[in-house]
């Protein structure tokens, strides 16, 4: 069993120095930071690779990633992009280091010389084909997911376990019966807000776009409160039942060529998550052992990218456990 590693500085890298943009909130500065925490413990071990920015085509609308790139040099153009990810055109490079990461261990897995890996890229499960928001401008996983697709991995499972829904994922891979995405959220988000965005969590529309949701109520909002004042449907979950709903999701899923992981740690009862998943630190133990038992199960590969986690000590730590459990837990 290999495990390998990709948390270069590269790929938070911008195309001007970092004091002269101006990032909204926990956006690549913070991100930045958790990923330095967590490469000054593991390092990196697989070769820094950059791939060109139009790479992101395979996910991305031409017209947005054309007025991404616009942006980026200082040209006006309409895109929908959120107030979070504000100035993240300057970070091309970065993006460009992290699908690099991504296509060279994917490379590296098909060579049959790397069997689990944790690579960095900042977080896109929130980027849609042409619009983007929660920090989330470009789709690195997705566009990982579409070079795993072209190289060779038919079948391929995401498991995405980010407070927030990986509404932008889902979408890309909306209707393909060869990418199976598994995402546990909170049902209903104060800070995604719109009611039209906790459809796109809920299990009625994951079923009818052939994915799988697992929305978790907050102890706070009653089920009258989602299905009347809301107008949702489909099923409902309370964080006491989170985990072992995940796990019958994963025993429920294709038998996958390649296992992606979307390891956000805001689910944890220290932030985000705290009136949800309530996870603690032995939760997502047991949900990093249970991908990696199918992966075993299936002689698969496994690459997990680091996800959302705001609380900046348990990020690393959570972060730390996952590369730990990946590179030595025997089943
Ligand atoms: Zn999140």
């Amino acid at each position: 069993m290999n495990f390998g590693s990709y948390f270069y500085n590269e790929t938070c890298k911008t195309l001007k120095p970092i004091e002269e943009i101006e990032f909204v909130g926990d956006s690549l500065p913070y991100h930045d930071s958790v990923r330095h925490d967590i490469e000054s413990e593991i390092g990196s071990t697989i070769p820094l690779h950059r791939v060109d920015i139009h790479e992101f085509y395979s996910v991305h609308t031409k017209e947005y990633l054309d007025s991404f790139i616009a942006l980026s040099r200082g040209e006006d153009a309409e895109i929908q992009l959120s107030v979070e990810c504000a100035n993240l055109q300057y970070a091309i490079p970065g993006y460009e280091y992290s699908l690099g990461g991504v296509c060279k261990t994917i490379e590296m897995m098909k060579a049959g010389i790397l069997d689990r890996a944790y690579c960095f890229s900042m977080p896109g499960h929130h980027a849609f084909p042409g619009k983007g928001h929660g920090y989330c401008a470009l789709n690195a996983m997705a566009a990982g997911v579409r070079y795993a697709q072209s190289s060779g991995f038919k079948k391929i499972l995401i498991a995405d376990w980010d407070i927030h829904h990986g509404d932008g994922t889902q979408t890309i891979f909306e209707n393909d019966e060869n990418v199976h995405h598994i995402s546990v959220h909170s049902a209903v988000d104060l800070y995604m807000s719109v009611v039209k965005s906790a459809e796109l969590g809920t299990t009625a529309y994951a079923d009818s776009v052939g994915q799988v949701n697992i929305p978790i109520l907050d102890d706070f909002y009653t089920e009258d409160f989602f299905y009347n004042e809301l107008g949702l449907r489909g099923n409902i979950y309370r964080g006491a039942e989170s985990v072992q709903q995940f796990q019958a999701a994963l025993d429920a899923s294709c038998k996958p060529d390649l296992i992606m992981i979307f390891d956000g740690h805001d689910s944890h009862k220290e932030d985000c998550g705290r009136g949800t998943t309530k996870w603690e630190d032995e939760d997502f133990e047991t949900l990093t052992k249970s991908v990696v038992d199918l992966s075993v199960k299936h002689n698969c590969p496994l690459l997990s990218m680091p996800g959302g986690g705001y609380n900046f000590h348990k990020a690393v730590e959570l972060s730390l456990l996952h590369a730990k459990i990946l590179k030595e837990y025997r089943v």
